[in-house]
């Protein structure tokens, strides 16, 4: 190994609190590709892990992010900002009725957090419904609303009062919303649960319900919002108005941030003092957010993520592998789920150069920047092409 990669990696290992054992180390980006210290480069598909929305090195982001740290990097709340106010209008602007108000922090799991506890304090009541295979967090209020045990167990107890129930089942979730209940609390596309799409009729039910009981629709949008669906929200494609909607991932680009949208009639609710960030709403992260908005508005990217997905998908779905059970998603969002583990096919995308993450056990995502190019597209189909039918003729060697 490159003695600078082994260095590299040594001191993470040493230092770092990681839990994964990363093998190759990333220097820069341009767009939809990134460079390792050795100058291999990769399409990558992981970008942070649907992060790098605008693609990296993207230069109306650098310039923002580079203006702003000169001007004034840090405003907290109880003071203005002319950035922060222009970045929240823009965003409810683009989330449409009834979110109209934007509490800005600094995290996907952060952004949960505040929606939960503004949909306790606006609701009097204390029961969640959250699904089975949903991730909204690693923080112990977000974490209480993931089933999955690998990743609770060793935290618990946690929040007691949540119930999960199967995602995309409209008979469970009706029996599970009753009087009590402050909130439903759904992905419109699970993400790490191995990218799962909810129906459009499930999505429809949940409104129903929860208005009809007076629960809130909590839709958490992390992964799938911001523009990955070709849409700026995914419940704008289906059609749904929640009450609280979270965001963050791809909203600046990279640059930390976690956005809870909310109605008026739930942002009133909270009592002074009642929820606060240090960070949260920070002018730079404003302004990143202002040029990812940009950049979405100005080169069409909701329009660029709709037909790269819809030609990725082709593409993918177009492959014939027995190693592959399903390709499915939204936009930019797919899952391509295995009769196998994933772990060894993020492999060897990798060492074809392309970058993958795992979804759950067999499935492997791809969530590309928004400014993928029809090359590139094409790209991976073919890199993941190639890598079916060698893994398929490996397992058919005696
Ligand atoms: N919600 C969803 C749907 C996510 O996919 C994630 C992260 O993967 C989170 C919440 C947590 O976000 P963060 O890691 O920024 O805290």
């Amino acid at each position: 190994m490159n003695p600078a990669v082994a260095d590299v990696l040594a001191l993470e290992a040493r230092h770092g609190s990681t839990l994964f054992e990363p093998s190759i180390v990333f220097e820069r980006g341009e767009g939809a590709l990134v460079y390792d210290v050795e100058g291999r480069e990769y399409i990558d598909c992981a970008a942070g892990i649907g992060v790098a929305s605008v693609g990296h090195g993207n230069p109306r982001l650098v310039r923002a992010i580079a203006d702003q740290a000169a001007r004034l990097i840090t405003c907290p709340p109880s003071q203005g900002n002319r950035v922060r106010a222009e970045f929240v209008r823009r965003l409810c602007e683009l989330a449409g009725p009834p979110l109209s108000r934007a509490f800005l922090s600094n995290s996907g799991s952060e952004a949960n957090e505040a929606a939960v506890k503004w949909a306790l304090v606006a609701t009097g009541r204390r029961r969640l419904v959250a699904a089975h295979r949903g991730f909204a967090g690693r923080t112990l209020g977000a974490l209480s609303l993931t089933a999955n045990p690998a990743y609770r167990r060793p935290f618990e107890p946690l929040y007691p009062e949540v119930t999960f129930v199967p995602f995309d089942d409209a008979s469970a979730l009706e029996a599970a919303v009753d009087e009590q209940t402050a909130a439903v609390v759904l992905e419109p596309i699970q993400g790490e649960g191995g990218v799962h799409p909810a129906s459009r009729e499930y999505l429809r039910l949940a409104r129903q319900v929860t208005r009809d009981r007076g629960a809130l629709l909590i839709l958490d949008e992390v992964q799938c919002g911001a523009g990955r669906t070709g849409r700026f929200l995914a419940a704008h494609g289906y059609g749904v108005e929640a009450d609280i909607v979270t965001l963050a991932k791809g909203l600046a680009g990279g640059v930390p941030i976690g956005a809870t949208l909310m109605s008026d009639a739930v942002a009133g609710a909270m009592p002074r003092g009642g929820h606060g960030s240090t960070f949260g709403g920070n002018p730079l992260a404003c302004a990143a957010g202002l040029a990812v908005l940009d950049e979405l508005r100005g080169r069409d990217l909701l329009g660029n993520a709709a037909q790269m997905g819809k030609r990725l998908m082709r593409g993918l779905r177009g492959i014939e592998s027995s190693q592959v059970r399903e390709v499915r998603g939204m936009g930019l969002m797919i899952g391509i789920e295995l009769r196998q583990r994933a772990a060894p096919f993020v492999a060897g995308f990798r060492a074809r150069g392309l970058l993958t993450v795992t979804a759950g056990p067999n499935v492997v995502r791809l969530l590309p920047p928004l400014v993928i190019t029809t090359e590139q597209v094409d790209a991976i189909v073919s890199i993941v092409r190639q890598e079916l039918s060698t893994a398929a003729m490996a397992e058919a060697l005696p």
